[in-house]
């Protein structure tokens, strides 16, 4: 018989809406004739409804809407595929039980290990990384400690909280550079990020960030960089591997790899496959791609993300879930190294099988 999936989108992030193209993108990618698809979207407000069975939902291009009148769910631990129940006030019955449960949520409250905690207590198999890898991925400074912890290459940064504010001199003295990147800890899709050059803009940007979280970050500004991106694949045996190099050269006119040049602007920024970049450059990058995700604990996938400052490579950050969108890199690199959509989402989903087997 099919495998029966379910796929939760949206969610209460800033990323909801990227996460909408991503889910409908995923579901498009989903043999048929292989697996029964329902599409479960999470409001901003964080009400789970059915958007959708049947992979007919994914199809036409844009993104997955969440209908207002859907049947709503409320998670309960229950096992064996029984974890999505009805909750009281909807008359329908038969949803269907899952075997796996494909979390395309970005960011806070999907990406973080929250969802994650939840389907562990629900006892129903998963994709992608478990709670702990989740959560130390998506904190940066968690990731950063880890990271230097295990000699990887990172780029300078100090953690602020809002208890504890830094000026910018003694900011700029920490990572020794008067240009500095702001950033939430917890965040994806550049939203928040925002580059500081004077003591003026400096507070501005802490401003921003704290918008989307009570602890945030600030790195050195590197420049002039080159941006770099590596996809790692967990198949159901063990064995983790890691992609061909993609680069991302952002328009001038966006100064960085902002959230307006990833999604809004079509001509934002340069997806280059494979990367320019010297055969043993990117075999080491490969080598700290995989050793990165180790070190945090990601299983399944994660995008892992580095800055070349000459000859010199930093791990930026490592993404869990990272965009599915028509034109992200995660399933990019993989086509690009011969595993076409279907057959990647065919490994995730074996993973994320198995690994529920052996748990039990
Ligand atoms: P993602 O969508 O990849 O999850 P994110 O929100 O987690 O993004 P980062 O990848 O850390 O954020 O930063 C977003 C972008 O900001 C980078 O792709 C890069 O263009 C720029 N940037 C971030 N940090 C630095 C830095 N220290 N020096 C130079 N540019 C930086
Ligand atoms: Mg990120
Ligand atoms: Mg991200
Ligand atoms: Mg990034």
């Amino acid at each position: 018989r099919k495998t029966r999936i379910a796929i939760l989108f949206g969610g209460r992030s800033a990323e909801h809406d990227v996460s909408r193209a991503s889910a409908a993108n995923v579901l498009r990618s989903l043999d048929p004739d292989r697996y029964d698809a329902t599409a479960i979207g999470i409001t901003r407000e964080g009400r789970w409804i059915v958007a959708g069975a049947g992979n007919g939902a994914g199809t036409g291009s844009g993104a997955l809407a969440i209908p207002n009148d859907g049947p709503q769910l409320a998670l309960l631990p229950g096992g064996q595929g029984r974890a999505l129940v009805l909750d009281g006030h909807t008359t329908v019955r038969d949803l269907p039980a899952f075997d796996v449960v494909f979390p395309v949520l970005h960011g806070p409250n999907g990406e973080d290990g929250t969802v994650q905690g939840a389907l562990e207590l629900s006892d129903v198999a998963y994709v992608g990384s478990r709670v702990m890898g989740s959560a130390a991925a998506m904190d940066k400074d968690v990731a950063k400690r880890l990271m230097r912890d295990a000699g990887l290459p990172i780029v300078p940064y100090v953690a602020m909280s809002a208890m504890a504010p830094i000026a910018y001199d003694d900011a700029v003295a920490a990572v020794g550079s008067p240009e500095l990147f702001v950033k939430p800890a917890n965040m994806g899709s550049s939203v928040g990020v925002s580059k500081a050059r004077t003591a003026g803009e400096f507070d501005t940007c802490c401003k921003l960030a704290f918008r989307f979280d009570s602890k945030i970050l600030i790195e050195r500004s590197l420049a002039p960089i080159r941006e770099v991106e590596c996809s790692v694949l967990e198949d159901a045996t063990g064995l983790i591997r890691a992609s061909q190099l993609g680069e991302i050269v952002p328009s001038d006119k966006h100064g960085f790899y902002s959230y307006d040049a990833k999604y809004l602007d079509a001509d934002g920024a340069l997806l280059r496959v494979p990367a320019d970049v010297p055969p043993a450059l990117a075999d080491r990058i490969r080598e700290l791609a995989i050793k990165t995700f180790r070190v945090l604990g990601c299983e399944g996938m994660a995008r892992i993300d580095f800055f070349l400052h000459g000859e010199q490579a930093f791990v930026n950050e490592a993404n869990t879930l990272p965009g599915f969108t028509d034109i992200s890199m995660y399933p990019r690199l993989w086509e690009a190294t011969g595993l076409p959509q279907s057959e990647l989402m065919d490994i995730l989903i074996g993973h994320a099988l198995e690994r529920h087997k052996r748990s039990r």
